[in-house]
């Protein structure tokens, strides 16, 4: 654990590097990435892969063409982690080829391996012939029965934070910029599709070509194949899926496209082209992830009510705030996230009102609330210290739900009109660049606090972004639909109403969530029997409901939450519903046995990265 002293003195650090120091930004460097990028660089790379379901293994090669920094340079290193090399080639710019000698480096069991490899003085290019293994954490694969048709297996990568390096040996950092084309192989029933320029009715042959032309960070490559169909939203918005989701997906997100215009508006053109929704089965670890073009999306956001569609518009902002001004490593990863989700809300309020986005901020603080609480200090700060650690662990509400406070704040402060200014002023200046918080704090001074002046201080944003924990007096959104619930729970509560007399038909989920998050953590037997009569709360198929309901249900030992539970964990990857479900499980000294049993059936189904967070939940 960090003392208190060391803290202070980090803080102070950062102080004088934000504030004192002349204005040249550092050199941002990457603790998780071997690459030589200040030497070397791949700007532009190749795919060439097949995907053998049977072996379930990539294999094929990738191409890098080299843009030299330093004209000396003698070697390349690349990031790669359980990958199988079969052997390196190089090409001068004549076209000529040649066997490159390389060498493996030892694993660190963050970082994976320094993929070494010679280059002579005319090479241009690189080709790298490899496959990928069972421990290439950025790939999934289910078999057909995991499925949700259920008849054909299925493909896809998760390549953030640094997982793209286990499915691609590459220069692994946000803090560099690649285009990319692919052709890749699959069985002829399936369907391909990536991060790229998908055509909406390719034939179905197994021979897919693909074009990235605009440069993302690598974490963004993506991949996924199956039993993928396609259906159109908008000119510019649409929806694969295995077909059980397609017509449900294309319904429930069918504000995409409004969602696409608002955004343009605010913060200028949206940049990618066409922007589609991928459906995954439900072992997928995220809520969504922003793969450019094709965002992939769980399907435990398709509720028949458009209740939880904020997560469409979360990855959709990514196409600005993230995707087109990117975190240079992930410490930083705060001005990814904090971002969208203030973007996020912002939309939610153009497209869907105020009322309900002043909801979602609110549950959204809560969330937050319950991380900090959770985690140790230094971790609660927006810049992140995680030199030595893995950088999944960057994934709290903090850079999030904090992050996004910060910049409401700043928006109070300034006022609308200012800082829409400043935020697009952001994306304009910095697009397709990455971003660090020093350099952002920079901008920020000279584009806001310097020009108005006595409005913000200095110390009241390096306790934003250094400090601990939520600074005092931190923006809230006031909901009158959430102070209603919270007055009427009161009086159930105090035994002055019945359940009946609540206007349970009128609430929306957002209103179901504060009711259940509200709720005393010691409520009795049979007030929880009450209420599961009353409201089914054990049954919903809303999995925001029934996980809120089990975080209350679990500890108080609640049986007949129990069978569903087992059920949800068998059925659903989600980590952000997964992971907690366990640890309360855990916690429960009458139901650790049952946990155990549960994983034991389940596990073979998750993706490895929500494994590897349960395994730490069971003290793995
Ligand atoms: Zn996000």
């Amino acid at each position: 654990m960090l003392k208190l002293w060391m803290f202070v003195a980090l803080l102070l650090c950062h102080s004088l590097a934000v504030f004192a120091v002349p204005p040249v930004p550092p050199v941002p460097t990457d603790p998780h990435s071997f690459a030589n990028i200040e030497q070397v660089q791949s700007r532009k790379l190749t795919l060439d892969l097949t995907v053998d379901f049977e072996q379930q293994q990539l294999h094929g090669f990738v191409e890098h063409e080299l843009h030299r920094k330093d004209p000396k340079v003698e070697q390349m290193i690349l990031d790669s982690r359980a990958l199988v090399i079969e052997k390196v080639l190089q090409a001068n710019d004549q076209g000529d080829w040649q066997i490159a000698t390389f060498t493996l480096g030892e694993v660190d069991a963050i970082k994976g391996q320094p993929l070494t490899i010679n280059l002579v003085s005319t090479t241009t290019k690189i080709r790298v012939y490899y496959r990928t293994t069972a421990a290439s954490s950025g790939l999934q694969w289910l078999s057909a029965a995991q499925t949700s048709e259920k008849r054909q297996p299925f493909l896809f990568s998760q390549s953030q934070a640094i997982h793209a390096r286990s499915w691609i040996p590459l220069q692994d950092t946000p803090a560099l910029r690649v285009s990319y084309q692919a052709r890749i192989r699959t069985p002829k029933q399936l369907l391909a599709v990536m991060s790229a320029d998908n055509s909406q009715n390719t034939e179905r042959d197994g021979d897919y070509r693909f074009v990235m032309p605009q440069p993302i960070p690598s974490y963004l490559i993506a991949i996924a194949v199956g039993d993928l169909h396609f259906q159109s939203m908008s000119e510019h918005t649409g929806v694969y899926a295995e077909k059980t989701w397609l017509a449900k997906a294309a319904a429930e997100f069918n504000d995409t496209q409004k969602m696409m215009d608002v955004a343009s508006k605010l913060y200028g053109q949206y940049p990618w082209g066409r922007y589609d929704l991928l459906i995954l089965p439900a072992s997928f670890p995220f809520g969504g992830m922003e793969n450019p073009r094709l965002s992939f999306i769980t399907p435990t956001v398709i509720t028949g009510d458009k209740s939880l569609v904020s997560l469409i518009a979360h990855e959709l902002a990514h196409s600005w705030s993230g995707n087109l001004v990117t975190n240079s490593n992930w410490n930083d990863l705060w001005l990814n996230e904090g971002f969208t989700n203030f973007f996020e809300n912002r939309l939610m309020a153009e497209v869907y009102g105020p009322a309900r986005a002043a909801m979602e901020y609110s549950l959204s603080v809560k969330d937050l609330q319950r991380d900090i609480a959770e985690l140790e200090p230094l971790d609660t700060a927006l810049q992140l210290q995680l030199a030595g650690r893995d950088p999944d662990d960057a994934f709290s509400q903090v850079a999030y739900v904090k992050g996004q406070l910060f910049l409401q704040l700043l928006e109070n402060k300034f006022g609308r009109t200012r800082f829409d200014g400043f935020i697009s002023a952001y994306f304009q200046q910095f697009a397709f660049q990455s971003m660090d918080t020093q350099t952002f704090l920079k901008f920020l001074q000279q584009q806001l606090l310097d020009k108005y002046p006595g409005v913000v201080s200095q110390a009241e944003v390096e306790q934003w972004v250094f400090g601990p924990g939520l600074p005092q007096g931190f923006p809230t959104q006031p909901s009158d639909a959430f102070e209603q619930v919270a007055k009427l729970q009161q009086a159930w509560l105090a035994q002055e109403i019945g359940l009946a007399e609540l206007p349970s038909q009128a609430w929306t989920v957002h209103e179901w969530l504060h009711f259940i998050n509200l709720l005393p953590r010691d409520l009795a037997p049979a007030k929880l029997a009450e209420l599961d009569a009353a409201f089914s709360f054990s049954q919903s198929g809303n999995a925001e409901i029934f996980v809120a309901w089990s975080r209350l249900a679990i500890p108080l030992n609640y049986l007949p939450v129990m069978p569903q539970v087992k059920q949800f964990l068998l059925r659903v990857g989600r980590t952000k519903f997964v992971v907690p479900l366990y640890r309360l499980l855990l916690d429960n000294p009458a139901q650790q046995v049952f946990a155990n049993d549960i994983y034991q059936q389940a596990k073979a189904g998750y993706h490895p990265l929500t494994q590897a967070q349960i395994d730490k939940a069971f003290g793995g």
